[in-house]
């Protein structure tokens, strides 16, 4: 089964302390699209502007990734610059060029409305409301967010939030739409406005799920150097989409198992800058570090 994926399709202008490099392949649905690919068929929506590299276009091919809900407009792509503090947690907008993103309307080719996994990553939430009008009775939608769209957008997001079946959000995040300290306090908050599985990601941390059949806690993978984060936690729910839509068997029993995978792909996201690295492993990679994750927590 394959996974429809919506979101940003950037060009990312990144800054470490140790080195800068401008104009890699970025954006939510291109960090996930990537990692859900190692699992399984992935439809991409987006929109990119004539300076998209082609080059791009052909890593997206080289993934498998079906482009045909990937609109080229007139226009600039939308590009974003941020930069991280020493510790490479703290990061700091520097530039948003939203270009033809400002006047996106996805439209979603017939051939995709009936695909069974949706993963709305992040972008704005009317967009997201959008896609999902599109599609005929998808089996499971799973959204992503930012911070940006609790600020300025937090009526469009409550109303989509409804209409999920999970919902995947940071640890900041979380806070600012529950006003809770505690993440178990918030989780079960945030159920009560809709979706049945919750997930808070607590980046080098790992992630807490909550769904009908409890809490899972899913670790990160324990990485010695971390170059450059960006889309860490669209590699995780990208991941762990693409995981679950080929998965055998009840979506309870999949699901720790597919969060698993995508922490591990997530963390071969942060060891390159943009997806320099994300683009050269292979599933062999994954299941080696899916099973060092296993043994370091079975006890
Ligand atoms: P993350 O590191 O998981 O927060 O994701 C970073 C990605 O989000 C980058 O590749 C950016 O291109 C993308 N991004 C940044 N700002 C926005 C925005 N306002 N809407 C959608 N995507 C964004």
């Amino acid at each position: 089964m394959s996974v429809l994926i919506v979101g940003s399709t950037a060009l990312d202008s990144i800054k470490t302390p140790t080195a800068e490099n401008p104009r890699l392949l970025g954006g939510s649905a291109s960090h996930a699209a990537v990692a859900a690919s190692f699992f399984a068929p992935v439809k991409l929506i987006g929109v990119v502007g004539e300076d998209f590299p082609k080059k791009y276009l052909q890593l997206y091919r080289k993934h498998g990734i079906n482009l045909d809900g990937l609109q080229t407009q007139p226009g600039k792509t939308f590009h974003w610059s941020g930069e991280y503090e020493v510790n490479m947690n703290n990061r700091r907008t520097l530039l948003t060029e939203l270009g033809v993103f400002e006047k996106f309307t996805p439209h979603l080719p017939a051939a995709h409305k009936s695909t069974p996994y949706v993963l709305l990553a992040n972008i704005a939430p009317a967009l997201q409301h959008h896609v999902l009008d599109q599609m005929q009775r998808p089996k499971f939608v799973v959204a992503d967010t930012m911070d940006l769209w609790l600020n300025i957008a937090l009526d469009d997001l409550l109303k989509l939030i409804k209409r999920l079946d999970g919902f995947v959000l940071n640890d900041s995040e979380a806070h600012q739409l529950t006003k809770e300290d505690n993440v178990f306090a918030a989780l079960k908050k945030i159920h009560k406005l809709g979706p049945r599985y919750v997930i808070i990601k607590k980046g080098s941390h790992g992630s807490i799920l909550s769904g009908p059949k409890g809490f899972f806690i899913c670790p990160a993978y324990p990485l010695h150097k971390v170059v450059d984060p960006t889309g860490a936690g669209d590699s995780f729910v990208g991941g762990m989409m693409g995981y679950l839509a080929t998965a055998r068997g009840s979506l309870d029993a999949n699901i720790r198992r597919a969060m698993i995978h995508g922490s591990v792909v997530a963390s071969f996201c942060c060891e390159g800058f943009g997806l320099n690295r994300t683009t050269k492993i292979t599933r062999a990679n994954i299941a080696k570090r899916v099973k060092e994750l296993e043994g370091l927590t079975r006890f």
